[in-house]
């Protein structure tokens, strides 16, 4: 949950808007500075090196979820406190990895029924091909230097890549279109990039090129991208990451390249909820136990314990209603089945089994209940 503040400083990249200001950063009572962590990628690194995974089977894949945290604005989707999920190869140099995990969390948007997410990919080049890309984006920034935001002013000497993703109107309107790294890559940055671009085609994922998807973190190289979707207002990225050849040697590591992706959960709840106004919720329950009287009460327990051994979703009444109560109760509960038992299949050893889509009622041996509601 937190972490030397140090590890941020030097992984996320000093100049960046999240170490410059949106870190959570105190002493604890032993002097030393931490901060809480503003994203996962730093940590994940930092538990590589310090675990010596590098020395076991690589790639490692790891993945982590929980809650990051940041100082900025709050608004819609965008908190201060906020989780992300996120995963990480750690160990492999080919646009294969780029490329599965820019996939990977394409297939659980869908699987939460989020649609029309649109992939922007860029590349930002790497330490052989960066420094010039960066001069002249400088020689093209000068001219206009004095009209730029005092942000920006800043970021000109000491990260003029940021210049490409401010945000800010006065900036946007003064800048000029910025020349674009690609005519800058180096052959091999130029080579992955045409690479992984073949693999994403032949996976059938689609992809914008958007050269000014610089990211806000300086550890990327070569790869950046971001998810974007429709309908959740103006914090429209629901994921993104990169490449970060250099970060773990950065953390004290072998040299060893990554690459690596963050979402962000709430937005993710948004745009599955923007996409799903008209979708009903697939039922809560699978069977709720109808029970009439006090030793039909304890049967439904017994039921239900066993039930949920087997892997269904079941509950019961607890608190004694009637029986036009627990069925109101049970479709509240949208429940699937509805198991009744009453003194008759007390004594017989069944229960009444509803449909409680058809209205369809049958009656079937207790022990029977589980394997006919999974056949059902
Ligand atoms: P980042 O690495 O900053 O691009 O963050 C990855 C993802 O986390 C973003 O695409 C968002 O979905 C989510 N995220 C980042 N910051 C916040 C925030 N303050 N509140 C909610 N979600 C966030």
């Amino acid at each position: 949950m937190f972490e030397h503040t140090e590890l941020f400083e030097r992984g996320v990249g000093s100049t960046t808007d999240i170490v410059e200001k949106e870190m959570y950063t105190f002493k604890d009572r032993g002097g030393r500075l931490i901060t809480l962590r503003p994203e996962g990628t730093a940590p994940a690194v930092r538990a590589f090196v310090e675990h010596g995974l590098a020395g076991r089977p690589l790639p490692a894949k790891l993945y982590y979820m929980g809650p990051m945290f940041r100082y900025e604005r709050p608004q819609a989707g965008r908190y201060r406190q906020f989780h992300q999920f996120g995963m990480e190869v750690i160990g492999a140099a080919g646009p294969e990895a780029d490329a599965e995990v820019i996939a990977m969390p394409l297939e659980i948007f869908r699987a939460m029924g989020i649609q029309d997410v649109v992939v922007n990919l860029n590349s930002i080049g790497c330490p052989v091909c960066k420094p010039a890309y960066r001069e002249r984006l400088r020689d093209a920034y000068a001219p206009v230097l004095d009209r730029l935001c005092t942000s920006c002013k800043s970021r000109y000497d000491r990260n003029p890549l940021r210049l490409l993703d401010c945000k800010s109107e006065e900036c946007r309107a003064a800048l000029p279109e910025p020349p674009t790294i690609f005519a800058q890559l180096c052959p091999e940055c130029s080579a992955h990039f045409d690479a992984l671009r073949r693999l994403l085609d032949k996976l059938g994922v689609g992809y914008v090129i958007n050269p000014r998807l610089v990211r806000g973190l300086d550890y990327y190289t070569k790869t950046t991208f971001e998810y974007n979707v429709g309908g959740i207002g103006s914090q429209d990225a629901i994921g993104g990451g990169g490449r970060y050849d250099g970060l773990v040697e950065e953390c004290g590591g072998p040299p060893t390249p990554g690459v690596g992706v963050a979402c962000g959960m709430e937005r993710c709840v948004l745009a599955a909820q923007a996409n799903a106004a008209d979708q009903e919720y697939q039922a809560g329950l699978d069977v709720f136990i109808v029970s009439l009287g006090d030793a039909a009460r304890e049967k439904a327990f017994e039921m239900a314990h066993s039930m949920r051994r087997a892997g269904l979703a079941v509950d019961f009444d607890m608190i004694g209603r009637g029986l036009k109560a627990q069925m109101r109760y049970a479709d509240k509960m949208r429940a699937r089945f509805v198991a009744i038992i009453g003194d008759d299949e007390l004594a017989a050893g069944e229960a009444t089994v509803k449909d409680m889509s058809t209205g369809e009622q049958k009656r079937i041996a207790q022990a029977e209940l589980a394997t006919c509601v999974r056949r059902l």
